[in-house]
């Protein structure tokens, strides 16, 4: 019996995707609280029971909520690749527009209202801690400055909301997906850091996406867009984001952490 479930799991979990692991991993702990419950019951013991109904419980909670967020059955999750069955179809036509530090920070000091979107590069280049400090300078410069929050950026629920805790953003600052769209259009300056699949209108505008219908934070809806990344590499999804190519874009290229820093040093 050993021998088989340890066969049975790996060949489970092989041909999962590495960044779908996070539901994986949740659907997988759900599973373990319902085998304490069911030895509870075996072993007659009330606590093993409760403690074990709890963990699947939520697990199988937590593992709903990220599926819907991303816009997949569980099945499509464990049983295929990335949006298996639908490839993508447009060619994203457009031109990029890089911008400087300088000149981003020249944008930036003029503006009101400031929406900052982080994404699992801000995780990569551990650049929550110059985030909020680039958030007190434009507070102090008189912007009103929040945070756009989606419920799967980064690589696992609450991956943003743990890493600008950890940089002691007020709670207050963050605003999920569904508070900050409706703002956006009022919204100066959106500032996206290291995030891509979040913020790719493709969800919204074009049905031949493999992420049609995901919600997105409509980031481009915002008066200008800056866009932080390294490359012109994807994200996870692997696909084109048309946002680097509209007007209001401006890519800021280099490392997340670096081009904050410099940004907070144009305003120090
Ligand atoms: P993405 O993976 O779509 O994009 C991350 C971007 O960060 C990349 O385009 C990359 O571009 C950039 N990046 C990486 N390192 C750096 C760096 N050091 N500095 C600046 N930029 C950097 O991330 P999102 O957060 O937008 O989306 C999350 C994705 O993960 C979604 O597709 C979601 O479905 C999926 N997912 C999320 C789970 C969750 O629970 N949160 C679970 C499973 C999957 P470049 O290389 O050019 O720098």
């Amino acid at each position: 019996m050993i021998a088989l479930s340890l066969v049975f799991g790996v060949m489970a979990v092989i041909p999962i995707g590495g960044a779908d692991m996070p539901v994986v991993i949740s659907l997988l702990n759900s599973y373990s609280g319902l085998a304490a419950c069911a030895a509870g019951f075996a072993v007659n013991n009330n606590i093993l029971i409760v403690a074990g109904a709890l963990v699947g419980a939520s697990g199988i909670i937590l593992t709903q909520i990220m599926c819907k967020a991303m816009n997949r059955s569980l099945a499509n999750v464990l049983f295929s690749g990335f949006g298996s069955g639908k490839v993508e179809t447009t060619k994203v036509e457009g031109e990029i527009k890089p911008i400087s530090v300088e000149d981003a920070f020249y944008v930036l000091e003029a503006a009101t209202t400031v929406a900052i979107i982080p994404g699992y590069g801000m995780a990569v280049a551990q650049a929550q801690h110059v985030v909020k400090e680039l958030a007190v300078l434009l507070e102090k410069n008189g912007a009103e400055v929040s945070f756009g929050i989606h419920p799967v950026a980064g690589r696992m629920p609450g991956h943003m909301n743990v890493l600008l805790a950890e940089a002691d953003v007020p709670y207050d600052q963050l605003l999920e997906m569904d508070e900050i769209n409706p703002r956006m259009e009022q919204v100066d300056v959106a500032i996206v850091i290291g995030a891509n699949d979040v913020v790719n209108p493709a969800a919204r505008e074009n049905e031949g996406s493999p992420i049609y219908g995901m919600p997105v934070i409509n980031v481009d809806q915002a008066r200008t867009v800056f866009v932080l990344k390294r490359s012109m590499a994807s994200g996870f999804a692997g696909i084109e984001n048309p946002l680097f190519y509209k007007d209001n874009t401006r890519m800021l290229f280099g490392d997340a952490k670096e081009s904050i820093a410099g940004l907070v040093r144009e305003f120090a």
